[in-house]
């Protein structure tokens, strides 16, 4: 039970498929806008997280109060907002993985950083290189650097063409 994850890119894909008079720029800007509202912790009016697909449609608001189901079983949510548990536990500490094997990166402390856990912030989902397997390391970097501060920068920021 649960949302199923599904990245922004697939998302508009099947959306625009099933919707084909729908507009792809305006549909990713609503998702975009209700990305960094959830990111900002913007709540249903009942105090809920909200349900970033469907708020993209109707406005802000969780997916019971827009469906009046009480738990999502099919339903996609942006992978991005999906929250993982973090496991502070689960990280290996750089003192015990052979050199040969450090790759990734670690915390000022030391344990590694599951690139997972980082949060994407909303500037990406708009950057050409979003998705890209050879920058992921660099954003991710990047990102968690910034991870405390409100606003994020990126020098390596190209805007997509739509
Ligand atoms: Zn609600």
């Amino acid at each position: 039970m649960g949302f199923v994850p599904i990245s922004i890119d697939k998302y508009i894909k099947k959306y625009l498929k099933n919707n084909p008079s729908e507009n792809e720029k305006d549909l990713r800007k609503r998702l975009g806008s209700a990305i960094s509202d959830y990111q900002n912790g913007e709540k249903c009016s009942c105090g809920n997280d909200i349900w970033v697909i469907g708020s993209a449609s109707v406005g802000n608001s969780c997916y019971t109060c827009i469906t009046g189901e009480s738990m999502p079983i099919d339903d996609y949510e942006i992978d991005l907002v999906i929250k993982k548990r973090e496991n502070k536990k689960g990280q290996r500490h750089i003192d015990e993985i052979k050199p040969s094997e450090i790759h990734g990166f670690f915390d000022d402390d030391g344990y590694e950083i599951n690139s997972d856990l980082i949060k994407k912030p909303s500037l990406c989902i708009t950057c050409i290189h979003d998705d890209n397997p050879n920058e992921e390391p660099l954003c991710n970097m990047n990102r968690f650097d910034q991870k405390d501060e409100k606003d994020f920068k990126c020098f390596a920021y190209k805007k997509i063409n739509i």
